[in-house]
């Protein structure tokens, strides 16, 4: 219903058709993932047969990333930090309708979790709308199975070096998980780690198949 009267373009607010979120221009410079690791889905920024995770120890099997972290993709998960109505909650969900990932074949559909302290301060949580728009999409629920253990800084806070560090035991199961699989939603995948500990984290517990879904993925990281 409030979509209906909102006729401004998501990425630069010129007059659009209501109903719509973005004008011809924006959607044509949408920035698609075009080329992924044949073996895990890793996004590529040339193309190459696989990625230096696959070369690497990875604990997540595939991931479905459709955006690279810029453009209006930027614009729309930078205001969620400080604008959260219908409009830029809408617009997310719209944007989730580009992921292909047969989410109906998943046991749990879970996103990464913020630390409460996070959440509290910003309100809301792309990754908590993603999952749910994605579940509900497949007819299933969001299920909450990951628990932050400890706050840990913003990875992009850190040095490279410090990063695996940083989300080393940060996450405590809150479900049985033997023999599932699993959908792991976050909004925006920097160096991987923060994905890499959750999935070693579910693979450790007993999950078959830990995939993740991430809306962008960060080009300069
Ligand atoms: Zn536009
Ligand atoms: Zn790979």
């Amino acid at each position: 219903m409030n979509e209906i009267f909102y006729s401004e373009c998501a990425g630069c607010d010129t007059k659009i058709e209501p109903g719509k979120y973005l004008c011809r221009q924006c959607l044509g410079a949408l920035p698609l993932v075009v080329e992924t690791c044949e073996a895990c889905g890793y996004p590529l920024e040339v193309s190459a047969s696989c990625c230096r995770n696959c070369s690497s120890s990875k604990f997540f099997d595939y991931l479905f990333i459709p955006f690279w972290y810029k453009g209006v993709i930027k614009e729309a998960l930078k205001n969620l930090k400080f604008r959260y109505g219908y409009r830029e909650i809408n617009f997310l969900k719209y944007l989730t309708n580009f992921v292909e990932c047969r989410a109906g074949d998943y046991d749990f559909i879970t996103p990464v979790p913020s630390h409460f302290i996070r959440k509290f301060r910003r309100f809301i949580h792309p990754a908590d709308i993603i999952a749910s728009n994605i579940a509900e999409k497949y007819g299933k629920k969001k299920v909450e199975i990951l628990k932050r253990r400890k706050y840990t800084k913003y990875q992009w806070q850190l040095k490279k070096n410090m990063r695996h560090v940083n989300v080393r035991k940060a996450f405590e199961l809150r479900k049985e998980v033997k023999g599932s699989k699993i959908l792991l939603v976050d909004d925006i995948m920097t160096t991987g780690n923060t994905l890499n500990e959750c999935a070693k984290l579910l693979k450790s517990n007993g999950a078959c198949i830990v995939d993740c879904l991430v809306l962008s993925k960060g080009i300069f990281v």
